[in-house]
């Protein structure tokens, strides 16, 4: 049976009103402190996703316009029936002797709330940029949030906005990603949630899900950054090269290329060798592969063609936009027979469009 875990988030005070504001002297954007919290508060929603049954709620105002009142957000949370609460801040007060860092508070001692609190805050200050708070790290709080929430509740101040050590840090978006990620993961490891993906843009629901994953095991790709595989993006020449290069085990060739603009050392440099010296391409002519160019489906289901042997084909492929005679047909005829493509539908199979990240790397998996 598959474990459920389903948590609120909030990220403390709004926009406009309440909480604390970057030191100018640190920070000449003043950058509040919900601009902060929220971050992180996405970044925690978002890895969510990457796990099954790992559901959030926002019991604040998401665009930070309204400061929702905390019984309010105790209400909702109390309401959805949440198993955990947690509210995520930037501190002030270094000059009061409180020190930089990150800090974290539960209610009281000895219950549930207590384990989240030192489990996150491990997991938050294992996740690199800020240490624990040097004074106090681990606090217990009459917060009002961490009082009246049915569920176990912790509170986190995830740096401090007056610190000329931490504002540096917690500025930086990858921080407050990090922070977030470090919380989903942690949660999810306390509760024994399964990791479902690698890419919040490609969940099992995807149509390349399997393809992608398969991919970036079989080491043929990597994600675009931010749990992010960006599959609607187009592919260019150079990077469907690689990928292929890459599926057929990463052949090396001693063959020179005739390619003007193959930069000598780039990424897809080996890549192109290998594709000119099998045949595989001959590029666009001039003595160019224009590298940058986005890559057609025509091109790709060609480069694949010619990469599996360049096979006899006995079937049409009968797409009312690939005409016979067209320098694709018999590749489209042996995708098609062969399981990599039914088209885009309607009887057609686009040659011109350009081929998508998730496309490409689906022909690979079927071919
Ligand atoms: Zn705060």
């Amino acid at each position: 049976m598959s474990e459920k875990f389903f948590m609120a988030i909030d990220a403390g005070h709004g926009r406009y009103s309440g909480g604390n504001r970057c030191m100018a002297a640190l920070d000449p954007n003043q950058t509040a402190e919900w601009v902060l919290g929220d971050r992180v508060a996405r970044a925690i929603a978002e890895r969510a996703r990457l796990y099954e049954g790992f559901r959030t709620i926002r019991v604040d105002d998401a665009s930070g316009e309204e400061d929702v009142r905390l019984g309010v957000r105790c209400d909702r949370a109390n309401e959805a029936g949440v198993d955990f609460y947690l509210s995520c801040h930037f501190d002030a007060g270094i000059c009061g002797g409180y020190g930089g860092g990150v800090t974290a508070f539960c209610v009281a001692l000895g219950g549930e709330a207590e384990r989240y609190r030192d489990e996150l805050y491990s997991a938050v200050t294992a996740a690199g940029g800020l240490q624990g708070n040097r004074a106090n790290p681990l606090q217990t709080a009459n917060f009002y949030v961490l009082r009246n929430t049915d569920a176990p509740a912790v509170l986190m101040e995830f740096g401090f906005m007056d610190s000329p050590s931490d504002v540096p840090v917690i500025l930086q978006e990858r921080y407050t990603t990090a922070v977030g990620h470090a919380v989903a993961d942690c949660l999810a490891e306390m509760k024994g949630l399964k990791r479902i993906g690698s890419f919040v843009d490609v969940l099992p629901d995807t149509y390349c899900y399997q393809a992608v994953e398969w991919a970036v095991k079989e080491g043929i790709t990597v994600g675009t950054g931010d749990d992010r595989f960006s599959p609607e993006d187009p592919c260019t020449r150079a990077q469907a090269v690689t990928m292929l290069w890459r599926h057929w085990g990463r052949p090396k060739v001693q063959a020179e290329h005739p390619f003007v603009d193959v930069e000598a050392g780039s990424f897809y440099e080996e890549a192109a060798r290998w594709a000119y010296a099998e045949g595989i391409t001959v590029g666009t002519g001039d003595g160019c592969f224009s590298p940058e160019d986005a890559c057609t489906r025509a091109q790709v289901v060609t480069m694949l063609y010619r990469a599996a042997g360049s096979p006899a084909v006995t079937e049409e492929q009968g797409f009312a936009d690939v005409p016979e005679d067209s320098y694709c047909a018999k590749a489209v005829a042996w995708a098609k027979a062969k399981g990599i493509t039914a088209g885009v539908g309607d009887n057609c199979f686009a040659p011109e469009d350009a081929c998508i990240r998730g496309e490409l790397v689906t022909f690979l998996y079927r071919a």
